[in-house]
């Protein structure tokens, strides 16, 4: 490691002690990469961060934010390529928040991604070595690109007064313009040249977020990957868009154009989608296929965003399951009974519970068009409704599987005690945040379960995020 001191020597006071400096170029090797795919540079005992560099990447570095242990730095130039860097497909990789990591070649985005649930295993939760024996091979993708059914492009104005869509740059809200985004549906490059169109011809201003003015905050659109079903969906500050018809006359003849629409968002607010939709053409729904199981979307519901690993984690948790036709199921954290209804037709009875009630209603509607009379759904937060629910049948309620697929910070504890109380033989785990798994994995281990099965899915191509599918089972006495 060899140093450097640049210009100016702006050390604040509580740096003094620490033995970098604010604005020193410093030249490293990445060894390893962070949570958020950041690289990590250790020099003298001391850690760096750096957005954008790659384990084996030489590099410069220049040292931006300092803290007690670690501190933040700039990759300013890679002197020697680590072997596992790629030339992002999309020219805008770097600008956008959305693909972190782009840059790595995709076999060793899914080792990372597999290191990094076992990481979390052995480090949060204190698992030993049986963490790799147990672990199967993650579920990549066989072409990782254009995998996602579900897009909302801001649309805002450019230098020149031109009609901008795209995405916010990363940490910001200011819409960098992009027509072909790598990971989204290809269908979309058509669908927003013609919405982009349509405002410009009919002279529609675009929102403005600091000031609360213009008309169109966001284009939405979904896709079935399955049926092929379009749905188009304008997010407006307002109640009515101006000249509707010569937007449905623009894109109602696309091949699958199933719904055009627009959600009202007269909110200041961050938030994307307001609580009313009006459709202007077609249905108010597109329908689309995981498995054999049909789901109507509608612009305001949750749909896993990549259809095709959806399958494939489902089919995992089924299969960690283990069903025979004779179980009691619970579905917790259901969503809109995606879960539910794939193990329904292997189950005897399934109960699902949610604490959105449009996405129960959507559950219960999903349950009806598939013809799938054995799930039941409950509104209501898992920790409230399954205590009470235990407490209410003195205690002779009974599971055979539970399934649980929470947010990111993962179980509340009253919900894995009622869990341990009901004693199923088997837990099947779904999570989106391998450290809040790993740490309610090891509160059922100490409570008379075991770990049997860990296989992660990859459901974001080049971003940092995981999906993990775990199997518990209960130990006997
Ligand atoms: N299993 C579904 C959804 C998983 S996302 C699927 O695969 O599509 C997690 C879900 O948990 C969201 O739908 C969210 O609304 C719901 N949720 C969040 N907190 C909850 C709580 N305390 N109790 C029940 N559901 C909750």
């Amino acid at each position: 490691m060899t140093r450097k001191n640049s210009k100016k020597n702006t050390k604040p006071k509580e740096w003094e002690a620490l033995p970098f400096e604010k604005n020193q170029d410093l030249t490293v090797t990445i060894d390893a990469l962070g949570s958020e795919g950041e690289g990590i540079a250790h020099v003298d005992g001391y850690t760096f961060f750096v957005k954008e560099a790659l384990p084996g990447d030489e590099a410069v570095i220049r040292v931006m934010k300092l803290k007690k242990n670690y501190g933040y730095a700039r990759l300013m130039e890679v002197l020697k390529k680590s072997s596992y860097r790629v030339e992002p497909r999309c020219e805008v990789a770097r600008q956008c928040g959305g693909c972190q990591l782009q840059h790595l070649s995709y076999d060793e985005q899914l080792r990372y991604k597999e290191n990094k649930v076992k990481d979390c295993f052995k480090r949060i939760a204190h698992f030993g070595e049986e963490i790799d024996t147990i672990t199967e091979p993650i579920i990549g993708m066989e072409t990782p690109y254009h995998y996602r059914n579900k897009a909302q492009f801001p649309v805002g104005k450019g230098e020149n007064g031109q009609i901008v869509t795209g995405f916010y740059a990363s940490r910001s809200h200011a819409i960098v313009d992009c027509e072909h985004c790598y990971i989204q549906a290809e269908n979309n490059d058509e669908l927003l040249a013609l919405v982009k169109q349509f405002i410009t011809e009919e002279g529609i201003e675009p929102y403005d977020e600091e000031n609360h003015t213009g008309l169109v905050r966001h284009i939405l659109t979904r896709i079935g990957f399955v049926t092929g079903e379009i749905m188009v969906c304008l997010v407006i500050n307002g109640t009515k868009l101006p000249h509707a018809e010569h937007l449905v006359d623009k894109l109602k003849d696309i091949p699958g154009m199933t719904s055009i629409g627009i959600n009202c968002n007269t909110e200041k607010t961050n938030v994307i989608l307001g609580p009313t939709c009006h459709t202007l053409w077609g249905q108010d729904y597109i329908t689309d296929y995981i498995g054999d199981i049909k789901y109507q979307i509608s612009p305001l519901s949750f749909f896993q965003v990549n259809p095709v690993q959806t399958k494939k984690l489902y089919e995992t948790a089924l299969e960690y399951a283990d069903l025979t036709g004779n179980e009691i199921v619970w579905d917790l954290y259901c969503g809109i009974g995606t879960i539910s209804l794939f193990l329904a037709k292997q189950a005897k009875q399934v109960y699902g519970v949610e604490i959105v009630p449009e996405a129960i209603a959507d559950a219960k509607n999903n349950a009806k068009i598939n013809e799938i009379h054995n799930a039941e759904f409950f509104v209501g937060a898992a920790e409230e409704v399954m205590p009470a629910q235990y407490e209410q049948s003195g205690g002779s309620m009974r599971a055979d599987v539970v399934v649980v697929d929470p947010p990111r910070k993962g179980c509340d504890e009253t919900l894995l005690q009622t869990v341990i109380q009901m004693q199923p033989k088997r837990v099947v785990y779904v999570s989106c945040d391998p450290a809040t798994l790993a740490r309610d994995c090891r509160y059922l281990c100490d409570q008379g379960y075991e770990m049997k099965r860990i296989r992660a899915v990859d459901q974001f191509s080049h971003s940092m995020h995981v999906e993990t599918v775990v199997l518990l089972s209960k130990i006997h006495e």
